[in-house]
Order: C-alpha cells, then sequence, then structure tokens
C-alpha cells in the first residue's frame, strides 16, 4: 500500500496519481483469487474534493461512495461528469431521518439502512428506491447497522414498504483479519439465505477478507486516493 507514508494530500487527486494505485488495487483483487472485472469498485470520495469523484470516472470507477449528507449533496453539484458517463452515488454513512429528504433524486442507493423507522421514512420520501440493509456485523455498540438477529424482519419489513432492498452491506471490526473474515461469512450467509445479491463488503485494509467471503462490493478510498485529512463534522 503505498499511501500509508504519505501526508494527507491538500493539492488536487489527479487521475494520473490514482491510475497507478487503482493498478495495484486490481492486482490485489486479482491475487485474492477474484476478477477485477467481476466485481464492483467503489470510489469512497468522502473527505475528497470533486477532484477525486473526476477521477475516478475519467477511470471508469462510476460507483461512487460519499458518507456525510451535507458533503455529498455539495460535491454532486460540483463534479464534472464526463459525456456518455452516468455515475452510481451510494450513500454509505449514518443516515439520521431528518436528513432523508435531501437525498431525494440524489442519491442511487442508500446502502445504510438499518431500523425500522429510517426504512419508513425513505420509502415515504423515496418510494421504491434501492437500498441495501446495513448489518452490523461487528457487534461493536458504535457501528451502525441492525443486529444480525434482526436482519430477515428489517430486510421484510423494507420489502413490504416497497423498497427496492439489492443487498446486506457490513463493516468489519479493525485489526484482526481472521475476525473480520468470520464477520463477512455472516454477511454472506445472511445475504444467500434472503436471496440478496449484493454484498458490500470490504475496505482498504480488509478486503482480501471481503473477497474469500464472496464480496461483490467492495468500497475503497485511500487504496486509491491516498491518506484523508481528519474530518470535518456534516
Ligand atoms: C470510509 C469508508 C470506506 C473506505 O475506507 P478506506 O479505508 O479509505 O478504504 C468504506 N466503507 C465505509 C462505510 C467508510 O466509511
Amino acid at each position: 500500500m503505498a499511501s500509508e507514508s504519505e501526508p494527507p494530500s491538500g493539492g488536487p487527486i489527479r487521475v494520473a496519481d490514482v491510475a497507478p494505485r487503482l493498478e495495484v488495487l486490481r492486482e490485489r483483487i486479482a491475487a485474492a483469487g477474484r476478477d477485477p472485472d467481476d466485481l464492483t469498485i467503489m470510489a469512497v470520495t468522502k473527505a475528497f474534493g470533486p477532484d477525486a469523484a473526476e477521477a475516478a470516472l475519467a477511470l471508469g470507477l462510476n460507483t461512487l461512495g460519499e458518507n456525510y449528507v451535507q458533503e455529498m449533496v455539495a460535491k454532486l453539484t460540483q463534479v464534472r461528469v464526463p459525456e456518455g458517463v452516468r455515475p452510481e452515488w451510494h450513500f454509505i454513512g449514518r443516515l439520521q431521518r431528518n436528513k432523508v429528504r435531501l437525498l431525494v433524486g440524489l442519491v442511487d442507493v442508500i446502502e445504510t439502512l438499518d431500523r425500522p423507522s429510517l426504512a419508513r421514512e425513505i420509502a415515504r420520501r423515496m418510494p421504491s428506491q434501492r437500498v441495501f440493509v446495513q448489518v452490523n456485523i461487528s457487534e461493536e455498540p458504535q457501528k451502525g447497522g441492525c443486529a444480525v438477529g434482526d436482519t430477515a424482519t428489517l430486510v421484510n419489513e423494507a420489502r413490504d414498504l416497497g423498497l427496492n432492498v439489492e443487498g446486506l452491506m457490513g463493516v468489519a471490526a479493525a485489526g484482526d483479519l481472521d475476525r473480520a473474515r468470520s464477520q463477512f461469512r455472516t454477511l454472506r450467509r445472511l445475504a444467500d439465505e434472503l436471496e440478496l445479491r449484493e454484498r458490500s463488503m470490504g475496505m482498504t485494509a480488509d478486503l482480501e477478507a471481503a473477497l474469500a467471503e464472496g464480496s461483490t462490493i467492495i468500497r475503497v478510498g485511500s487504496a486509491l486516493f491516498g491518506p484523508r485529512a481528519p474530518r470535518r463534522r456534516d
């Protein structure tokens, strides 16, 4: 990982910087036994400017992930989208009910549906919205996601509300890759049981573990763009 020792970049993110990192990432994916063209590499652009999203789009990474509502809304208006390209924006951060309305018409997939009250608000504002249910596979109280045991109920509630539930999303505990892998295995088992196609799991630090457990979408920020500056509050 070339990025670990670099200082957070203050300057613009350029295609020429991201291209070799994407090459390294694709090699990591192949080394993990997966075909990089057979899964979605989401470019997580949080804390970076519109230039990061533009670099991703220039390199064919059309799936973009953002964590903070205001940051995403502002960035969307700034990103210059190349002719003929249709970016797909995924929301991957904690979502408060009172911010759902800000995402109307802007977000393609909300990956962090984790409670019935949020499902109701999304369904009310955005009928048949594409969503993933986020599962708290690490069982850490500070993390988002529904309890593993509540997943089926929440998926069914969301379906009953008319939401288009396409997959599950999970964030593993940091540090121990064997533990991360067993948490990803849990997400995969749940997705299989519920017949959900997409499993959004794995980020820069743990993507091999996620790929081994059948991830269909990896969410990658620092491996593409370098280290992030500390974030401001949303
Ligand atoms: C920031 C973030 C990522 C990307 O993290 P990196 O370590 O930069 O790859 C992925 N998923 C979620 C939910 C995030 O918040």
